[in-house]
């Protein structure tokens, strides 16, 4: 039932024939960074060979044919994520700059008292700069609480959302967790009380393909370098009506129509918020990198995750002492756990040198770890590349690095 032929998938892959410490990689660490198929490296190497050139104001043929290309990415995301319009999707440099973006704009529209809600599962980039803009509006900050199986506890949302909320912020995934947030509810919950939505997709969008018009989300926030593009790239889809309505982030070039000392006039969008010259080649690749992902399928990908997931969270409750966290029966291909007496940052460390790469730590996610009263986790995340032998690999290094620490 495995819908795609993942030899061939993986051969699109130039770094999974990379050796690490003498092993093959075996690599696990697709949440915080995924791989770039060689479909997406040759999109990198064609735009600086072939048409390097700034966008939107040449009249010479390579600025218009970057301008083209560039273009033409923003529809592939457009269509990607079902926006309405291709001016409602904005470039940005990935998820923390679309966050900072809104957050930013949000500023002119608090109050001393309206409240602001961010779940307990938040990324510390969805939670600094809604403390930055409570600082500097007396906006009120709370916290959707979670529960021991790290979903969020919907009733207690419920209560808390009310006429004073202003906007409600989540991420559609935890990227510490994998848990998946029931978003749609949460957006309709929220409207009902005239709140704005913002939804960090950075963890969802290697999985599970938005539609933000079905979802009626007001905010859609991606990186591409989690979804087999590069990095210092990403999108903010946001409503034309809200990107209308919130002032520009940055001022400078490509944003403005008109410049004088006495008065200047914005772009519309979505140049309006494109200050400067853009990661041009990066937003190329970026579509390039959707397309990608889109030709194998999206639903492909889930099954296929889900099917690697159940896999491996299997194996690993096999190991005495092992506590995985995040149990949630709808959670993207991602496992967070400990060993008990083990410290996560040597057992990760034990299987760099087996060749398998993992991520230790909080996870940027400092209060979930506070809520489990633990430092970290180790963190195995999988991606539509991975294989069932790498999942065996990666138990038998966790065994392994168990004994030696034991
Ligand atoms: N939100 C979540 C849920 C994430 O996982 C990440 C990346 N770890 C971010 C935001 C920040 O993304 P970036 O560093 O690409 O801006």
């Amino acid at each position: 039932h495995i819908a795609f032929d993942i030899e061939k998938i993986r051969k699109d892959f130039p770094i999974l024939k990379r050796k690490i410490n003498g092993y093959p990689l075996v690599y696990l660490d697709n949440a915080a960074t995924s791989q770039t198929p060689q479909q997406v490296i040759d999109v990198i190497v064609d735009y600086y060979s072939n048409y390097n050139a700034n966008i939107h104001r040449g009249v010479h043929s390579l600025s218009q044919e970057a301008t083209e290309k560039y273009e033409n990415a923003r529809i592939s995301l457009q269509k990607h994520f079902n926006a309405e319009k291709s001016y409602e999707i904005i470039f940005t440099s990935g998820t923390t700059h679309g966050i900072n973006l809104i957050a930013s704009g949000f500023t002119s529209l608090l109050q001393e008292g309206d409240e602001i809600l961010v779940s307990a599962l938040e990324h510390h980039s969805n939670i600094v700069p809604w403390q930055m803009l409570c600082e500097k509006t007396g906006a009120v900050l709370k916290v959707i609480p979670m529960n021991e199986e790290g979903t969020l506890i919907y009733s207690a949302f419920e209560e808390m959302v009310s006429d004073k909320t202003k906007i409600v912020f989540l991420n559609h995934v935890s990227n510490a967790l994998g848990t998946i947030n029931p978003i749609k509810d949460i957006i309709d919950k929220a409207h009902s009380h005239g709140a704005a939505v913002l939804i960090d997709g950075a963890q969802a969008a290697p999985h599970i393909k938005a539609d933000v018009q079905a979802l009626d989300v007001d905010f859609y926030v991606v990186s591409a370098h989690k979804m087999c593009g590069p990095t210092g790239v990403g999108m903010l889809y946001g409503k034309e009506e809200w990107l209308k309505k919130l002032p520009p982030y940055q001022g400078g070039g490509e944003m403005i129509a008109t410049v004088s000392f006495e008065k200047t006039t914005y772009a519309d969008l979505p140049h309006k918020f494109e200050a400067g010259t853009p990661n041009i080649c990066g937003g190329i690749a970026f579509g390039a990198a959707v397309d990608y992902m889109n030709s194998i399928g999206f639903e492909n990908i889930a099954a296929y995750e889900q099917e690697l997931l159940e896999y491996a969270t299997g194996k690993l409750l096999e190991i005495e002492g092992m506590k995985i966290y995040g149990t949630s029966k709808e959670k993207t291909a991602v496992i967070s756990f400990n060993i008990e007496g083990l410290h996560p940052y040597d057992i990760g460390t034990l299987l760099d040198k087996m060749g398998i790469a993992v991520r230790t730590g909080h996870h940027c996610a400092q209060p979930i770890m506070d809520f489990y009263k633990i430092p970290g986790t180790v963190r195995a995340s999988f991606s539509f590349y991975n294989t069932k032998e790498e999942v065996d690999r990666f138990v038998e290094g966790v065994k392994k690095a168990k004994m030696m620490l034991s």
